[in-house]
């Protein structure tokens, strides 16, 4: 499971520039599935199986900056991928001083997220208590504004951080597992569910894009394929961090996948909820149970368009972050619960198509 998170996550696939992870995924998928590419780019696979129409769904998109100008000097300044309402950076976003990768749709370019250190702006000199979105900028490397445009660079272009996934004693830590951990898992799942040749679901495997945009892959996911019921794949969050309270966020690493109930932009299937909290607990896999505020997945998008959808999520620490933090256990038992559940087959309420 390392092995394959470390692959995923390392890929670069901002919001609305996901085509390495697509084709990744859609190569990896087709030795098992027949795979296809839609309209929108989110990537299909039919597993097999024959039943109700079950779709595992994962987000091939990770958070990025957009590159809004260029200075004079060659250094690029940057706005967050989403619609800032504060007009400056909140203080758990942190990219600067973080390896950057800048994309384009024909070249990745590396620099590194920047501020003016203490040094130069520090002591006396100092009278800014706040940060701003343009205390921030990208260096490449670059001498001049011309230099930057020679390298195909402007206004439009995406950057992420840009660590390596690696392990910390039980941690994996590294950028993106938000949601490439969630597609290591379809992919472990699907690979041991297509050697079956008995499912009693008709089984999709579904890699999406732009859900930190407003979930607009997953939004036209019900338009290319009918689904009875989905369920989403996302990372999970933990109160078990110096801060948090775990009165509010009682689950951690360590102790199995969360089925979550609720989140900030809707409510899960309760009877599909229960039926994966049952299953972890007939097979002995632990499983724990949360509400999310300030959370939203894909499964909203679904349920609007009339699919039944659960939300399976992975304990993971330190969210939207360069140093997202999961526990290969914890993958592993979401990949055993996945395939447990849908090994037992559907509720007889489920019709079959
Ligand atoms: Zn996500």
């Amino acid at each position: 499971m390392f092995d394959l998170v470390k692959e995923l996550t390392e890929l670069p696939g901002p919001t609305g520039l996901e085509d390495r992870v697509q084709d990744w995924i859609a190569d990896r998928w087709s030795r098992f599935a027949e795979t296809r590419r839609t309209r929108v780019n989110n990537v299909l696979a039919h597993v097999g199986g024959s039943g109700p129409r079950l779709a595992l769904v994962a987000h091939a998109d990770e958070i990025c900056l957009m590159v809004k100008s260029i200075s004079d000097e060659g250094f690029l300044h940057i706005w967050p991928y989403y619609a800032d309402q504060r007009g400056k950076p909140p203080r758990w976003f942190t990219p600067v001083n973080q390896p950057a990768l800048i994309m384009t749709s024909s070249a990745t370019i590396p620099g590194v997220f920047a501020t003016a250190s203490g040094h130069v702006v520090g002591g006396r000199n100092s009278q800014q208590e706040e940060v701003g979105w343009n205390d921030w900028f990208i260096d490449v490397g670059a001498r001049s504004r011309a230099e930057v445009a020679s390298l195909g660079i402007g206004p439009g272009a995406r950057a992420i951080w840009n660590p390596e996934t690696r392990r910390i004693r039980q941690n994996i830590v590294g950028k993106a597992m938000d949601d490439r951990a969630a597609l290591a898992i379809a992919t472990a799942a699907g690979e041991r569910l297509a050697a079956r040749d008995d499912l009693p679901f008709e089984l999709w495997l579904a890699a999406t894009v732009q859900e930190e945009n407003g979930l607009l892959g997953a939004s036209s996911l019900a338009d290319e394929m009918t689904f009875d019921l989905a369920i989403a794949l996302d990372v999970g969050l933990t109160g078990d961090i110096p801060g948090p309270d775990k009165r509010d966020f009682p689950a951690c690493l360590g102790a199995g996948p969360i089925v979550v109930y609720q989140d900030a932009t809707c409510h899960y299937s309760v009877r599909l909820s229960d039926r994966l909290v049952a299953t972890a607990r007939e097979r002995g896999i632990p499983v724990q149970q949360a509400v999310f505020q300030n959370y939203g997945s894909d499964g909203a998008a679904l349920i609007r368009r009339g699919v039944a959808t659960a939300l399976l999520t992975y304990p993971t620490r330190y969210t939207h972050s360069p140093i997202e933090t999961v526990q290969e256990s914890d993958l592993a038992q979401a990949v055993d619960l996945l395939c447990a559940f849908i090994e037992a087959g559907p509720e007889r309420k489920e019709e079959p198509r």
